[in-house]
């Protein structure tokens, strides 16, 4: 049995039309298929918590929120979840190189391989992609308080506006694995991911699977700074400036001088302080299988979708 969790307030008119024709290509394939639309915030984690054990497969159908939600209700069960780019900015499928044709999904779900992912935990609350704190938490802070259902990358506009004028950059104060590594003004990211909106990846280096997240923290207390940061991570050179730092731990505090928000995996997430760590290997992942051609990029096994 499949369960396909469906976030009807995600995706557009066609990614609709999409769902039914996997649904289709699905039961073409002898499958049974029950699908459940989730109808508030943690309706999906619960769904899911509710059938992992009876289900063969679980299919997330949003967004990145749901793909969270839907991991947060499996995780330490053996049951696979295919997670389907049907949001606006689905990071997450795109790491796992998932492709959005509802005939190529089928195939994964006919043919695909399973592999473990770590989760990350941040104040007891679990995190599958990259957590943002300060600047970024204080842009999805300002957009969720606006959010009306489906948004679009225009609807980040105003508020990244708006904070790139307002922001008041905290003082931060950075713990790795035991060691301060961080004292000034600034901002930071957690990731579990690479991947970060509109193309950037900011936490470059960092891979689902090898049991470590990688920590990002540019010094930063006025715009130019931020422009020139960004700059540098677009050209993906940030970890080798002065004053930016790169690295992977296991457990990490990041605590602030004022109330600090922060965004995880694109909602609004705590306040600081945050207690951040790691659970290896949390959840099974379905992928497309590997003998896929390899593309642009054979050392980091990117497939072009
Ligand atoms: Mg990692």
């Amino acid at each position: 049995m499949i369960h396909v969790i469906v976030n009807p307030s995600s995706g557009s008119g066609p990614k609709r039309e999409a769902l039914s024709e996997l649904r289709a290509a699905m039961q073409a394939q002898g499958r049974k298929v029950i699908e459940y639309r989730t109808t508030c915030p943690g309706d999906a984690t619960r769904y899911a918590a509710s059938i992992r054990d009876e289900a063969d497969m679980v299919i997330s159908w949003g967004g990145d929120g749901t793909a969270r939600e839907v991991a947060s209700g499996l995780v330490g069960s053996n049951t696979p979840m295919l997670v389907c780019p049907a949001g606006t900015e689905n990071l997450f499928a795109k790491e796992l190189r998932i492709p959005s044709h509802p005939q190529r999904l089928a195939g994964i779900v006919a043919a695909g391989r399973t592999v473990e992912c770590d989760l990350g935990i941040v104040n007891g609350r679990d995190f599958l992609m990259i957590i943002g704190v300060g600047f970024d938490g204080e842009v999805v802070r300002r957009l969720t308080a606006v959010r009306r259902g489906h948004i679009t990358h225009l609807s980040y506009f105003w508020p990244i506006w708006r904070t790139f004028w307002e922001h008041d950059y905290p003082r931060m104060r950075v713990v790795a694995d035991g060691e301060e590594i961080f004292d000034d003004f600034g901002l930071a990211f957690v990731g579990n991911i690479s991947r970060y909106a509109v193309g950037l990846r900011i936490c470059r280096d960092a891979s689902f699977d090898d049991g470590l997240l990688d920590l990002v923290v540019f010094t930063c207390q006025e715009q130019t700074a931020l422009v020139l940061h960004a700059a540098w991570t677009l050209l993906r050179r940030h970890p080798l400036k002065g004053n930016v730092i790169y690295r992977q731990f296991r457990n990490a505090r990041i605590e602030t001088d004022r109330p600090t928000p922060s965004q995880t995996d694109g909602d609004v997430g705590p306040n600081c302080p945050l207690d951040i760590s790691v659970h290896p290997g949390k959840l099974r992942l379905l992928v497309p299988p590997s003998q896929l051609p390899y593309g642009l990029w054979p050392w980091r096994g990117e497939t072009p979708l």
